[in-house]
């Protein structure tokens, strides 16, 4: 067994990102400054996205852009029950309903077959999920939208570095990426909306920072103009420059960091092969790079024997941690009891929402990890 504790996942934090930071902290400006204007432009030239705007969370980030795009009552939003639940959370408490589309039961992607079916005139906003490092099919979800002029913002928390289709990820279209500890890159919490609609853009800068007519900070200015007035009301959602600064650093080490993600999810896909309860995700079949953010697991509860609870708690015995992503939205006790949708309603995510769970990856793991890990889960599994 491990003598320490293996967490499913840890941030890749080196001298110069700690470096970094303590510039910042000695430079006499530690909130949003210039450190967050440079993150911006770095991040929208790593992603070849036209614009950028950095916020202090991909929730914030998701949060302005339904008010930009002026959702509220009456309003439909189709996104995958299987997601983080802030985005769920988000478009109820805008007064809008949240329409679920169903998921490959393999890949956990929603598709525009999906969610054809469920556009209604009702619908103003599509919200793919890009899952796990891979991205969603895009192209025929932008075809289906642009045809019946709905909005779509792509959700790329997990996608950091992802390619569609030989292009990365939030070069095209409006993607919101978040920088939380366990994503590809981390700011502590940060996250960034990019996209190719500058007027859009412009209105989440502006709701980001009390609704005032400029940014947070500006470089001319050395600062805000003190004179600047409301434009509308808006929220204190701006990325400080010591979480920025820390962006920035990540940043430069974003390539490694996929690299080694590749080389222990590969490790995992050989060394699980053998082993009939459990059954990795697919990879999707058009042309994409993985940018693996997570390594995801299905158990299966008949073969292995055992409950996915139990599993876990054994692996956890074990010193090998790991971790759910996602229990679906609707089963969790809020949406079970307002949507009420009856058992069987989604069945690709339901049965995966009953038996994923994410193993250890992190760049700073060893191969060795992957081994002992796949190694403890034969054990358990015996
Ligand atoms: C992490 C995550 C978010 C939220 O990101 P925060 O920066 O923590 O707000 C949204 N969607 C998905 C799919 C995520 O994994």
């Amino acid at each position: 067994m491990r003598s320490s504790f293996l967490p499913f996942s840890r941030p890749a934090i080196d001298e110069a990102d700690i470096q970094a930071v303590a510039d910042v902290l000695r430079s006499g400006w530690i909130t949003t400054g210039s450190k967050a204007a440079a993150f911006e432009e770095a991040f929208a030239d790593y992603c070849h996205a036209r614009g950028a705007v950095a916020l202090c969370s991909a929730t914030a980030g998701m949060h302005l852009m339904l008010m930009a795009l002026g959702i509220g009552p009456g309003d439909e939003v189709i996104t995958p029950s299987m997601t983080w639940v802030s985005t769920v959370n988000l478009i109820v408490m805008a007064g809008a309903r949240p329409v679920f589309a169903d998921i490959d039961r393999d890949t956990l992607m929603v598709s525009a077959d999906g969610i054809a079916p469920l556009i209604t005139e009702r619908t103003r906003l599509i919200i793919p999920v890009h899952f796990a490092g891979a991205p969603a099919d895009m192209a025929p979800i932008r075809k289906l939208a642009a045809e019946k002029g709905i909005a779509l913002v792509e959700d790329a928390a997990h996608a950091v570095g992802t390619e569609y289709s030989g292009r990365r990820i939030g070069a095209e279209g409006t993607t919101i990426f978040s920088f939380h500890p366990i994503k590809n890159i981390t700011c502590g919490e940060g996250g960034m909306v990019c996209s190719d609609d500058p007027k859009l853009l412009d209105r989440i800068r502006r709701l980001k920072f009390h609704g005032l007519g400029v940014d947070a900070y500006d470089r001319t200015m050395q600062g805000r103009s003190p004179q600047a007035e409301v434009m509308e009301p808006g929220f204190k959602y701006n990325l400080p420059d010591m979480a920025a600064a820390l962006g920035i650093s990540q940043l430069r080490r974003i390539e490694s960091f996929i690299e080694k993600r590749t080389l222990l999810a590969r490790r995992y896909r050989q060394a699980l092969a053998g082993i009939d309860a459990i059954l990795p995700l697919s990879e999707p079949a058009y042309p994409i790079r993985h940018a693996w953010h997570l390594f995801i697991v299905r158990l299966d509860t008949g073969k292995a024997r055992m409950g996915r609870e139990a599993f876990m708690a054994a692996l956890k015995e074990r010193n090998i941690g790991t971790g759910i992503h996602f229990k679906a939205a609707h089963v969790q006790k809020y949406y079970r009891e307002t949507l009420q949708l009856p058992q069987g309603a989604l069945p690709n995510t339901e049965w995966n929402s009953d038996r994923i769970l994410s193993l250890p990856l992190f760049p700073d793991m060893g191969i060795e990890d992957v081994d002992e890990v796949v190694d403890t889960i034969k054990e358990v599994l015996a």
